[in-house]
């Protein structure tokens, strides 16, 4: 299946760029880093990517709607998690870590869902 997805990315220096990529697993199949600041953009290119595959299953397939809002509902559940971890913690990399957990989950949860298919 040949799904390239447009990824348009505002980085936090202010530099925006865009690429397309076929996701794997409905994640980025390889690191990108901003072209001006070289920071990562990954995690941001990830979340696009969930959402244009959220966007898609929701005006094309009607019949798993169902299966894509619980996958939906456990990976904001998840993401919440990350992100309150990621308050509560001081270290940079720790808060990296949580959110790239949290990720994961998103990535995992859209994973088990194309695998069902
Ligand atoms: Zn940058």
């Amino acid at each position: 299946m040949m799904l390239m997805i447009p990824i348009k990315i505002q980085c936090g220096c202010g530099q925006r760029y865009a690429f397309n990529v076929e996701p794997i697993c409905g994640r980025m199949p390889s690191q990108i880093a901003c072209p001006v600041c070289g920071s990562d953009g990954t995690i941001a290119a990830n979340e696009v990517i969930a959402y244009d595959l959220a966007a898609r299953q929701s005006t094309h397939d009607d019949g798993r709607t169902g299966v894509m809002v619980f996958a939906v509902m456990g990976c904001m559940i998840a993401g919440l998690v990350g992100v309150l971890k990621a308050f509560t913690m001081s270290g940079g990399v720790d808060v990296l870590l949580c959110l790239l957990g949290a990720t994961t989950a998103f990535g995992m949860a859209l994973c088990v869902y194309f695998w069902k298919r």
